[in-house]
This record gives structure tokens, sequence and C-alpha cells, in this order.
């Protein structure tokens, strides 16, 4: 009975927001508002003649809608007619072909606006044919696609599902499932306010909780549909309230409350259905006031509904008041009465099929024969009843085994669903962590980067600071160094010669020496002065290229003037050992060089040649030109430089020998002509041979 209800009310608010949004443009066809309003509206009436029970009546303007919707290729109205055809043929019983007729619209209709109706209907069809797990699935294919659609859900729509669901999860015994879809749809219905739809739904609760004998909240939710049902002014809403609420009064004991309530539905049957007498209340009111022991008003109510659903061929009418005329009759002690509508009954449970009504009208008559002293027949009716109970309650275990089952399969289901959404659950914080791990790490292997990088670069700064560090120490040994050199040189090669000759002025003071012999010695001195003054020179030379670095002033120097200069400066020591020296160099040529720097190297090669001359040897200086360069040859006859010594000589302190008449030698007065010359851009090279002479070149770049 709720099923149907409810069923009814999804397709009466389904219809309605679709009616007025019709206005469709389809194919070449532009179908207008009065086009799509009018097959609205043939296919509302169809509804209303389908309510009104006329079947053929709704068929023919369904078949009007949809000839008219084909010819103006208005989609909306053949997929809506589609509906309505499938709840007539549910309407009518012909649940199978209402299944077939729904997989199909599905089929054909995939991106229909009516989809989730069709899987509703479908999702209804099952529940009729008792297949409660595919009413299930379908009612929830069709809340998914209503829910899915956002702003154009309808609301009224899906509170309808819910409710459908409840009832079959009711009819499943799934009672904490059906109350939740309950609650699901009035929650949902609320948001509407549509307090037609309300009113059902909360009379649907009131029935929930009244089966589950929570009574209080029945009340609670009757009242509340009968309020609703009071303002929208149902009639029919508010009888079936007021029955309902008397039903559960009566239930809880609370007779006189409840006999109010019916005479209150009785009052609103009777404007609703004047010529149709209230045959259930009638005999609710006899079975309130029988279980008050209220008997003598009781038996003529219980009478009256008997003979009305006689005349009416209300079977179950009539055997509800034979069962509560039979036990009255037991409480009063009219065993005869008590044994005739007990038999009667029996008689009715038995044709109904029904095997609880069987087994209690039984009990009642096996009571009513003992009362009457049968006590055979009391036997026979009890031995029946014992057979009966027992098919009974193996049919009962086999539907108790199909319930379990079915119950079963619903609960694998929905413990499917949550494993599957645990598992979903589970891989998303899997993934979710993965990616913290992920960016963890990355985060983690930039930072080393970073770190190493810093360190690299650190290290970097450290060792360029280190190689500067150890440039700086090199650079301060070698100044040591050079110092060092210096002072032994000073020491050495400075000290003795002016040793000498302070003997000698010591002598010439302390006139110890006559003047002849001074005069004598006046070239010694003047020679060894010449010797100390080169050397210092070239100390001062060196002394400076080593501490600050010489700076060269290249500029065009006449060659011829600065030879002679220095032959001029050398030719006593020349003529004091006995040797020529000649130099034949073209006036007016010009190299470019450091003056300074070219006339000590200059000099340090003249003097190594009269150093390493005999006497009677000469030297030659000349100069030649060159590929733009000028080549200055001295060239003496003397001792020459034997082979192992070429790779030394002109590298300082390597390499040194005492001259012909015993000249200290320093060492480094070729290293340093060298350094100088190819610094001047130039270079400097010799060729000898022992004992017979050696010629030392120098080449420099020529002045045009
Ligand atoms: P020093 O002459 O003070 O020893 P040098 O660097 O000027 O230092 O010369 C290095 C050495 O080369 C000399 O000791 C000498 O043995 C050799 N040498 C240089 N010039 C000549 C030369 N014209 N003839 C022979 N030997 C020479």
């Amino acid at each position: 009975m709720i099923s149907r209800l409810i069923f009814v009310l999804i397709l009466l608010t389904g219809l309605a927001p679709e009616a007025l949004s019709a206005n469709v443009k389809s194919g070449h066809i532009y179908v207008n508002q009065s086009d799509s309003l009018q097959i609205e509206q043939t296919i509302s009436e169809a509804l209303q003649l389908s309510r009104a029970g006329d079947y053929e009546g709704a068929v023919k303007l369904l078949n009007q809608a949809d000839s008219l919707s084909r010819i103006l290729n208005y989609s909306v109205g053949i997929e809506k007619v589609v509906s309505r055809r499938i709840d007539i043929l549910i309407d009518r019983g012909r649940y199978d072909e209402a299944v077939e007729k729904a997989k199909q619209a599905i089929d054909e209709y995939p991106e229909s606006h009516e989809i989730s109706q069709y899987y509703n209907l479908l999702g209804t069809s099952y529940d009729y044919l008792e297949e409660p797990l595919l009413a299930i699935q379908n009612f929830e294919i069709a809340l998914e696609i209503e829910q899915g659609s956002g702003s154009d859900a309808d609301q009224n729509f899906i509170a309808g599902i819910y409710q459908n669901l409840a009832v079959v999860y009711k009819s499943l015994g799934e009672k904490a499932k059906a109350l939740e879809n309950f609650l699901l749809a009035l929650e949902t219905a609320q948001k509407t306010d549509q307090p037609q739809l309300l009113t059902v739904i909360n009379n649907n609760l009131g029935l929930t909780y009244s089966d589950n004998d929570e009574f209080e909240k029945a009340i609670y939710y009757y009242e509340q549909s009968l309020e609703l049902a009071e303002q929208i002014n149902s009639k029919i809403d508010l009888y079936r309230g007021n029955l309902n609420l008397a039903n559960t009064l009566s239930s809880m004991e609370r007779y006189e409350e409840a006999l109010a309530r019916y005479e209150e539905a009785d009052r609103l049957w009777s404007e609703l259905r004047p010529n149709s007498p209230p045959v259930i209340i009638i005999h609710n009111r006899g079975k309130t006031l029988a279980q008050m022991g209220r008997y003598s008003e009781a038996e003529p109510l219980l009478l009256e509904s008997l003979e009305l659903s006689q005349q009416m061929g209300i079977q179950e009418g009539v055997y509800y008041n034979r069962y509560i005329l039979g036990k009255m009759y037991i409480e009063l002690g009219r065993a005869e009465e008590a044994v005739y509508n007990a038999e009667q009954a029996l008689n009715l449970s038995l044709g109904s099929g029904n095997p609880t009504l069987i087994s209690d009208s039984q009990n009642l008559l096996h009571q009513a024969y003992a009362q009457a002293n049968r006590y055979e027949d009391a036997y026979q009716v009890l031995f029946d009843n014992k057979v009966h109970s027992d098919s009974i309650s193996s049919l009962e275990k086999e539907r108790e085994l199909a319930d379990l089952e079915s119950r079963l399969e619903v609960t694998r289901q929905s413990d499917i669903n949550r494993l599957l959404q645990e598992k979903q659950v589970q891989q998303e914080t899997q993934l979710r962590n993965q990616f913290i791990i992920i960016v963890l790490a990355i985060l983690f292997i930039a930072l080393i980067l970073i770190t190493l990088f810093l360190m690299r670069k650190n290290s970097r700064e450290k060792e360029k600071i280190l190689s500067q560090l150890q440039t700086q120490k090199e650079e301060l040994e070698l100044l040591n160094e050079a110092k060092d050199k210096l002072f032994a040189i000073i020491a050495h090669d400075l000290r003795s010669p002016l040793t000498s000759m302070q003997g000698i002025l010591y002598l010439i003071k302390d006139d110890l020496l006559s003047q002849e012999e001074v005069k004598a010695l006046i070239p010694e001195i003047e020679g060894s002065l010449q010797q100390n003054m080169d050397v210092m020179e070239d100390l001062l030379a060196w002394a400076k290229e080593q501490l600050s670095g010489v700076k060269m002033e290249i500029e065009p120097v006449e060659v011829s003037p600065l030879v002679n200069d220095i032959v001029s400066s050398q030719a006593f020591l020349a003529e004091k050992k006995g040797i020529t020296v000649n130099y034949d160099l073209s006036t007016e040529l010009k190299i470019l060089a450091d003056k300074n720097a070219l006339r000590l190297v200059v000099r340090n090669l003249v003097s190594n040649a009269i150093k390493y001359t005999k006497r009677g040897d000469k030297i030659d200086i000349s100069s030649s030109q060159n590929n733009g360069n000028v080549q200055i040859e001295i060239k003496d006859t003397g001792i020459g430089i034997p082979e192992s010594a070429t790779d030394k000589i002109f590298k300082s302190k390597s390499w040194t020998r005492e001259g012909t008449n015993n000249e200290k030698g320093t060492g480094f007065g070729l290293s340093l002509s060298k350094e100088f010359v190819e610094r001047m851009n130039g270079r400097i090279w010799f060729e000898s041979e022992v004992d017979k002479g050696s010629s030392f070149y120098i080449e420099l770049p020529k002045h045009e």
C-alpha cells in the first residue's frame, strides 16, 4: 500500500516542472510554446485519467501526444509519453512488460531528460516483481543521475526515489536502511516546501515507526503529516493520517483517543466518499471497543462491518469481523456463536491461503470448540493446526532463508561498496603520501645540491685564496732568496776589492808608499773601482728587477754612441790585459729598446769578452740588419765555452768561472741580460769554441 501511494506521487511531482519548460528547437521544425504546452497538457490529462482508472482513455491521449510530438519532432514529448506508458503498465499490474519497456527506453533515449525516471520506473517494476535487489540497483542509478544533474535536479523526484528505496528496504526487513532513506526523503522534500509530498513522507515515516513498535515516534510523524494535510486541506491525507494514528493509539491501549480519531476518520470518509460506507473504520472501532471490554457497543459495529463486507464482497473484511466476533463471544462465554464465527473465519482463511490467518483462526476455533465441550473437534483442529504450523514453519523457514539470503546479498554488496570505498580512500592516501615523499625527496636533494654547490664554491674560493697565498709565499721566498743573494754578492764580490783598496789607502795614509809606488798602484785601484762599479750597476739593476720589477721604457736608441760609451768605460781593463777592442757600427742605426737595459746587456757582454780573453786576443763589435731587426755581435778570440756549459750560462748562478786575470764572476750577468733582451722583444744567443773564442749575439727590433 505504501509503495503504491508513493509511486503515484512521484509521477505527479515529476511532471510539473518540465511541463513549463518545453520550448525546444529540434531538426528544422521549431516547436512553439503553445504546441509544446498542448502536448504537455495532453500528457497531464492522460495521467489524470489513468489515476482515475480509465486506462484506455489515458492511452488514447498518450497516443495523440505521441503523434503530435513526432510530427513536431518534439523529443521531450516523445520521451515523456514513454514514461507515462510504462507508468500505466505498472498501474495495470503488467510489470514484466513495464520492465521491458523501461529497458528499451533506457537503450533508445540514453541522453533523455527522462532517463532517471526510466530507471525509477524500472526499479518500481522490479519491486512489484519482488526483485528487491534489482529494484534497489535501479533506484540508486536513478538517484545518481538525478543528483548528478546539478541545479536541474528535481528535489521532489529525488525525495520520491529515497522513499522508493525506503519501501524496498522495509520489505527486506532492513529497518535501519528503510528509516534512513525515509528520513533522507523527508530532508530532501523539506528543501522544496512541497506540503503534499511532505504529508505523504511523514505519514510513511509514521507507518514505519509504528511497524517497529516505536509508537511515540510514529505519533510524532502522523501529527506532522496531519498538520501539513490541514494546511493544504487534503481530506484524503487527513483521513489516512487519522486512521493510521487511531490504529497506533489503539495498539498503545490509548483506546479513548483512538476512538476519537476513528470518529474523525469516519467523518472525513463520509465527506470523501458519501456513497461508500466506511467498512474498515467501523470494524476498527468495533475491535477497539471489544478490546476495551465494551462488548455491547462492539457487537453491533462488528456485525455492521461484517454485513457491509459481505455485501461489498470484501473477503478480508468478512474474515476480520468473524475473527474478532469469535474472540469476543469466547470472552462472553457464548460458545456456539464463537464456534460459528471461528469456523467461518477458518473457512475464509483457508480460501485466502494466508498461513498466518489460517493459524490464527485454527487457534481461535480450538478455543471455541473447547468452550463448547466439543473436545474431539477441538483435538482435530489442534492437530490440523500442528500440521499447518509445521508446514508454515517450513515455509517460513524457506522464506526466512530467502530473506536472509537477500539480506546477506544487500549486506555483501554494501560491504563490497564499503571495501571499495575504503580501498579508494587508502589508495588516495597512499598516493598523497607518495606525493609528499617525492616532494620531500626533491626538496632534500635540492638542499643537498645547494649545500654541495655552496661548499664547492667555498672550497674554490678557499683554493683560490690558498693559491694566492702560495703565489705570495713563493714570491716572498723568491724575494727573500734575492735578498740573500744580494747580501752574499755584496759580502763577497764588493767587499774584497774594497778591502784591498782600503788597505792601499791605509798604506798611502801612513806614508808607507812612495809617490812612484802610489802612481804605479793607481791603475790597479782604477781597474778595481771600475769592476766594482760594473758589479754595483749589475747588482742595482738586478735588485731593482727582483725587488720591484723593472719597467721597460722602449724607445729608439742610437746603437753606435751607446757602444762607444761602454767600450770607453771598459777600455782601461782591456788595455791592462793587452786586448784590442775594435768596433764598427753604422752610425744612425737605431733600435727599439730601453736605454739602460741595453747598456747593461752590452756592457756585460763586453766585460765578459775582456774577462775571458788573454793577452794579445782581440774583441770585435759589429752590427748587421736582418728582417727589420738589428743584430749586435760581440766576438772575442778568448778561452771559449765548453759544450757542457752551453745550457747553463744563461741560468742565474748555475755556472761561473774566474776570468783569465782571476777576475771574480757573479754568474748572473748573462741571465740578467737574457731576461732584459727578451723583455725588450729581442733574443740573445752565442757561438763558441774552446780556446778559439766566443761570439755573443743580441737581436732587437730596428727603429725605421
Ligand atoms: P760571470 O761572468 O760573472 O761569471 P756571466 O753570467 O756573465 O757571469 O757569465 C757566466 C759564465 O759564462 C762565466 O763565468 C764564464 O765562464 C762564461 N762566459 C761568459 N762570457 C764568456 C766569454 N766571452 N768567453 C768565455 N766564457 C764566457
